[in-house]
């Protein structure tokens, strides 16, 4: 059983291999700065969900260059994507939008844009906006679903339902807009029928890409203190690995698998400690699915 990760996606595309460079453009989110409320999603941390962008108060422009030169230095990189990750990404009104991309865009090195947000923080204009990049660059919204069950996402405290990420995502698609879901598995609320439901209504939708996460528990969140409450039970490794072979199987063989496994959180990340040992994971992944 195969999967199309991301990394041979762009390798197909552009001839070689296409890296991201992870960029905080000093975006907020509505569910942290009280439009919608200010805790948050549960799990997210200080840092909106983010552990490897380099210093807000650098310009895009220095972002670039240092993601770049890095880059090339370690893995002999020439080609790249620029990644909004940080908090809601489209969360601006769209002149500074303009701005924000078109600054990361006018750098030759880079092939390609992501966008990391909300479904409920895209509109007609801005998606018009993004839609305009797409004849010249690879261009991707990621948009946090987590999952498609209501009770979860009310539990999460997500402040937006399932009908809200359909909406962004046909609005995003029919203007030629690549989307990666973002899914969450182990969501306590959710049993293993639940968390296979999710994917096999995004294998409907016929979603681009997926991007896979275990719940895992950062400091300082609400999570945390139900975590420590003893309140919520996590993942274990088998049982991830389990769950993601299932989802694989369910998807759609073309489906871009961005990413089977989190990563980048071993610094701080509280539980699940098996989550530290990604590439382990990977390895039980890659052999059960073979
Ligand atoms: S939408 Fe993203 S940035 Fe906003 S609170 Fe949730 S995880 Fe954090």
């Amino acid at each position: 059983m195969k999967y199309y990760p991301l990394s041979s996606y762009l390798k197909d595309k552009f001839g070689e291999k296409v890296y991201k460079i992870t960029l905080d453009a000093g975006f907020t989110c509505p569910n942290r700065d009280g439009t919608i409320s200010d805790i948050g999603c549960i799990f997210c941390d200080d840092g909106g969900s983010f552990s490897q962008a380099h210093p807000r108060h650098l310009s895009i422009s220095e972002q670039i260059d240092i993601g770049i030169k890095s880059q090339h230095a370690r893995f002999g990189a020439n080609k790249f994507m620029a990644y909004f990750q940080a908090f809601s990404n489209t969360y601006k009104p769209t002149e500074e939008l303009k701005k924000i991309y078109t600054e990361a865009l006018k750098n030759p090195q880079i092939v390609g844009i992501s966008i990391g947000t909300r479904p409920d923080c895209v509109d007609d204009e801005k998606l018009d906006l993004i839609a305009s990049f797409t004849p010249k660059y690879e261009t991707w919204i990621e948009y946090g679903l987590q999952t498609i069950h209501d009770k979860s996402l009310i539990w999460m405290n997500r402040g937006h339902n399932y009908e809200v990420f359909e909406k962004a995502y046909f609005e995003t698609k029919k203007r030629g807009i690549k989307v990666c879901t973002h899914i969450i598995l182990g969501l306590p609320t959710e049993t293993k029928e639940d968390m296979l439901k999710t994917i096999e209504k995004i294998a409907e939708l016929k979603v681009d890409g997926v991007k896979f996460h275990a719940l895992c528990v950062m400091p300082n969140t609400p999570l945390e203190k139900m975590y420590n409450s003893g309140n919520i039970k996590l993942l274990s490794e088998d049982a991830y690995v389990d769950i993601i072979c299932e989802a694989v199987k369910i998807l759609p063989q073309n489906t871009i698998i961005h990413r089977l496994c989190g990563n980048g959180y071993s610094k701080t990340m509280l539980a699940p400690l098996w989550l530290n040992n990604k590439w382990e994971t990977l390895n039980k992944i890659n052999a059960k699915l073979a």
